[in-house]
């Protein structure tokens, strides 16, 4: 009886430490998708808060140590294409919707704070691609659209129906993104060279 007595008080223990157990693991398990989750919505924060920059700058930082204080904001005024937008915070940034960048050097040459210079000239910080599904092409439907507005020969037709574009002669300047008729070009803004 008294063996009996025991037994069940083993067991009862065992029963205590694995559930114990159980829920450790859950709190760890909770603890980890709770980090998982937060560092992916800083990701997504990190993502939304960036932008395209002409395409003539060192620094991130040098556009808000610089920008804020500029009273003419020459380089989106001298841009002949008007791809240039002051933003809220007084910086500017490139939008697409109306065109792409001619890499003219104007709006490098206007900036008196020297913050874009022509000497730092680089492709802009944006990675373009197709969407095989959205393409026409890629699904046996004729299209040459994004071809010809490629000044820099980046969009190669392989056997005519399948559009790819060449990441190293893509300069990024956006020409081809708005000309699709099903939307399947877009772009990933990437950190400027120098920041990498
Ligand atoms: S002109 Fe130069 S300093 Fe002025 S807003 Fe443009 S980039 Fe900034
Ligand atoms: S290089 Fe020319 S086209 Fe490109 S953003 Fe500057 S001013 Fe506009
Ligand atoms: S963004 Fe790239 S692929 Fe598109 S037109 Fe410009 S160089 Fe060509």
């Amino acid at each position: 009886m008294l063996i009996d007595q025991i037994k069940l008080q083993t067991y009862l223990k065992v029963l205590i430490l694995l559930s114990n157990n159980e829920r450790y693991q859950t709190m760890k398990r909770r603890e980890l998708f709770s980090s998982l989750a937060s560092s992916f919505k800083e990701k997504k924060e990190e993502v939304k808060e960036s932008v395209i920059r002409p395409p003539y700058y060192l620094n991130e930082a040098d556009f808000h140590k610089s920008c804020i204080d500029c009273d003419d904001k020459k380089c989106a005024t001298v841009c002949e294409e008007q791809i240039i937008i002051i933003q809220d915070d007084g910086t500017p940034k490139i939008d697409f919707a109306k065109g792409g960048c001619t890499y003219c050097d104007e709006c490098a040459i206007a900036c008196e704070k020297n913050v874009l210079k022509k000497e730092n000239l680089q492709n802009i910080n944006a990675t373009f691609s197709i969407d095989l599904l959205k393409c026409l092409s890629w699904n046996q439907t004729m299209c040459f659209s994004c071809k010809d507005p490629c000044l820099d020969d980046a969009i190669n037709f392989l056997g005519m129906f399948r559009p790819e574009i060449d990441k190293n002669k893509c300069t990024g300047c956006g020409f081809c993104l708005n000309i699709c008729p099903t939307d399947a070009i877009s772009f990933k803004i990437q950190k400027n060279k120098e920041e990498m």
